[in-house]
């Protein structure tokens, strides 16, 4: 429930109360922070960034969401569409896979820190 909480409402993985994004919409986030997160929990002082690079990692799971929703999508436009129009399909799963990027980057990185930190982790 804690990570849920987490993933979801943007909040630290350890307390549940601090912020992780600066911004809390995706979108906005990335307009005008730049897509970073907070250094440190404002709560409980959890430093977010666990080595040098560790939201690399994140890439792996933001390319799965991003196979996932081009699975659904391409599901979903067959039962609608048909199996005919190849390329209208392709270009709507692409353009939709990039309007959902800011959000994929958002899960992404939630998901990751959330994998390695929860309630128990010791303080850095
Ligand atoms: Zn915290």
């Amino acid at each position: 429930m804690n990570k849920l909480n987490s993933i979801l409402k943007n909040k630290c993985p350890k307390c549940g109360n601090g912020d992780f994004f600066i911004n809390g919409n995706p979108y906005l986030n990335i307009l005008f922070h730049n897509g970073n997160c907070h250094k440190n929990c404002s709560s409980c002082d959890l430093k977010y960034e666990l080595e040098p690079g560790f939201f690399y990692g994140a890439m792996y799971v933001s390319y799965a969401l991003a196979i996932g929703l081009g699975c659904f999508l391409l599901i979903l436009f067959i039962s609608i569409l048909g199996k005919e129009d190849v390329l209208i399909l392709i270009a709507i799963i692409g353009i939709s896979i990039l309007i959902f990027s800011p959000i994929n980057y958002y899960l992404s990185r939630l998901l990751w820190i959330n994998i390695f930190i929860d309630k128990n982790h010791p303080k850095p």
